[in-house]
């Protein structure tokens, strides 16, 4: 198991987005997290992530706990996560949102760029390389250049998933990757979540779009008001009553 949670819990005032979640992600499997709108879902992730302090909880990863890390050092074990594609600076290219999004993932900022100058230079053509490789794995090389306000939806999305995967993650958390994008793209970003496993890296998503959740999600955790109602394969979670009540019952 990669990651573990247990009474996972997150409360913003009066309010409990994540109510005592017990999860697993297993080691290369593919999990996906479902739930209504207002479940809690991107809230665990940003628990995972270090975004939050839980409120109450733990969080496992590869044995170690890291519930008290921060979001830079959580990152640095091996912890990948894309945010919705808002988050990319649409006027700069593909690869220096890439080169960017690494350096804010792995440096801890100023202190590194003044204390560290000497090694300034191989690092950035390490990232540089890092960027590329990336955004070949993606599909993105040949647009590397443009600028990201240029490029279609689906190349944002897969843009975003070069940023998760240049810090070389174990694991990558994908916030509703299909948002947005058609059917015929829904199965291409599905195809390279797969690739993404068979690369050795484990994924872990939220989405709405059932028809791939179904498709290559080994485990799927349903989340409702904060809770976990349900877990198991897909075939598991299509027949649980309290999945299909909550999805029909709001
Ligand atoms: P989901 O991703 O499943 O749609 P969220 O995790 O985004 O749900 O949100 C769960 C609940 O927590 C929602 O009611 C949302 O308004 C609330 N919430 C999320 N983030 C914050 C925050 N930073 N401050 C206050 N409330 C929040
Ligand atoms: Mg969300």
């Amino acid at each position: 198991m990669l990651v573990q949670t247990k009474g996972l819990t997150k409360s913003f005032g009066g309010l409990t987005a994540v109510n005592q979640v017990d999860a697993e992600i297993e080691t290369n499997k593919i999990t996906a997290i479902i739930g209504p709108n207002g479940a809690g879902k991107s809230t665990f992730f940003n628990l995972i992530s270090g975004l939050h302090p839980p409120t109450e909880g733990t969080i496992h990863f590869k044995g170690t706990d890291i519930t008290k890390l921060r979001t830079y050092e959580i990152a640095r074990l091996g912890v990948g996560r894309t945010f919705q594609t808002t988050h990319l600076f649409e006027q700069s290219t593909v690869l220096d949102n890439v080169i960017i999004g690494h350096r804010l993932r792995t440096k801890s900022g100023l202190f590194d760029s003044i204390f560290k100058t000497g090694r300034l230079e191989r690092e950035e053509a390490a990232c540089r390389e890092k960027a590329h490789e990336v955004l070949e794995f993606v599909g993105l090389s040949e647009m590397s250049h443009r600028l990201v306000s240029d490029i279609s939806q689906e190349a944002k999305k897969r843009t975003a998933f070069a940023l998760a995967l240049a810090t070389d993650p174990e694991i990558v958390f994908l916030d509703e990757p299909a948002a947005g994008i058609n059917p015929e793209e829904t199965d291409g970003l599905a195809e390279l979540m797969k690739k993404m496993v068979d690369k050795g890296i484990t994924v872990c998503l939220i989405e709405h779009k059932m028809k791939m959740v179904m498709s290559i999600a080994d485990k799927i955790i349903v989340l409702n008001h904060g809770k976990k109602i349900a877990e198991g394969t897909p075939d598991d979670i299509k027949n649980n009553e309290l999945v299909i009540q909550a999805y029909l019952g709001g």
